[in-house]
């Protein structure tokens, strides 16, 4: 399968274009075609000779995604269910902000983790997104903003978090370089600060992430107030223990200079006993990180189902009179199968 053409960074394009023996500025007409005006296909790009075209057709794609299904919540939620090359589906999702919309993206076809509240976990990891795929969704999500705005959103720049399917910590080298393309203002040009990468805290992956030279936000999703709830809830990045992946979380925060988030899913009977509220209040003391509880989108198939709000409320009560600042950030899109890869395993069983 040929390489997408959004895989290629600005300096690997200008490279390429003058081994194809073309001037520089050719370059940059051919990043507005791909970025500033997409167009979906060659022929579009009116401005390239045919000669040009024609020798970067021989080695390129540029269409990697195609939309199979789009759905849109009651709560404004849209959500994505995208056709790679090779026949395999991701999702990506439109969550309406109050003033901005943030793009939820996928990583992998699948993931590796075998979380247990997720419906990506169920079939595995079936292979790495390419940067380029990952950089399809952001402006497939955007033009679809541009057909169809959200009601009251003005703001032009998006908010992108890697929170669909996968662990983006696992495939750090084609999310790095996917990154680099979204904030490239030849590119995308999107905002460092309006990035960032949720993880399960695998301890190898948060290490590479903190060697690496990526200054975006970062979400750690705990699963667990202790070592053994960790493991059940989330059994692979479970093998980390609680300590190092908060510990590796905190100085990768230190190092960007931006306080860290733990994301709690709330799990009736499993994840929302007060007791571990104080647990974990007891482990976030001292340490720069707030908390977003996050009630559980359930699964159609599974009988895992989010508290009720009277408890969800004592759950962050407990944190906040401990001075830890949680928040409740409701899932939307539950009328749409929005939790992370139901439409996925939907589609994979029709
Ligand atoms: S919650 Fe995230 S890390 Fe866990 S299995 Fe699902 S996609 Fe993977």
């Amino acid at each position: 399968m040929k390489e997408l053409l959004h895989s290629l960074g600005t300096a690997e394009m200008d490279e390429l274009t003058a081994g194809l023996g073309h001037p520089r500025y050719r370059s940059g007409q051919l990043r507005d075609w791909l970025y500033r005006h997409p167009v979906g296909a060659w022929d579009g790009m009116t401005n390239l000779p045919a000669r040009f075209i024609e020798q970067l057709q021989e080695r390129y794609d540029i269409e990697g995604l195609k939309v199979v299904e789009r759905r849109v919540s009651r709560d404004g939620t849209r959500k994505f269910l995208f056709e790679l090359r090779d026949g395999q589906t991701v999702e990506s999702v439109i969550i309406p902000m109050a003033d901005h919309a943030t793009f939820c993206l996928s990583s992998q076809v699948g993931c590796a983790m075998a979380c247990r509240f997720c419906a990506t976990a169920r079939g595995g990891l079936v292979r790495n997104l390419k940067s380029g795929e990952i950089v399809q969704q952001v402006i497939a999500l955007q033009q679809d903003l541009a057909d169809d705005p959200l009601p009251g959103c003005h703001s032009a720049h998006p908010n992108v978090v890697f929170m669909g399917m996968g662990e983006p910590l696992d495939n750090l080298p084609a999310v790095a370089s996917s990154i680099a393309i979204m904030l490239d203002p030849a590119c995308l040009g999107l905002s460092r600060r309006r990035v960032r990468i949720s993880t399960s805290g695998p301890g190898d992956g948060l290490r590479k992430l903190l060697d690496s030279e990526l200054n975006v936000g970062l979400t750690l999703s705990l699963g667990g107030s202790n070592d053994s709830e960790r493991k059940s809830i989330m059994p692979v990045p479970g093998r980390t223990s609680v300590s190092d992946s908060l510990d590796l979380a905190e100085r990768y925060g230190k190092r960007i200079g931006r306080r860290g988030t733990v994301a709690w899913v709330l799990i009736a009977g499993k994840t929302d006993h007060l007791e571990q509220a104080r647990n974990l209040a007891d482990l976030l003391a001292r340490r720069p990180f707030k908390v977003n509880l996050i009630p559980l989108n359930p699964l159609d198939d599974d009988d895992l189902a989010a508290p009720g709000q009277e408890r969800t409320l004592a759950f962050q009560k407990v944190l906040t009179e401990a001075g830890v600042d949680a928040f409740i950030r409701a899932s939307g899109g539950r009328d749409i199968a929005a939790a992370c890869g139901q439409l996925h395993r939907r589609h994979q069983a029709s």
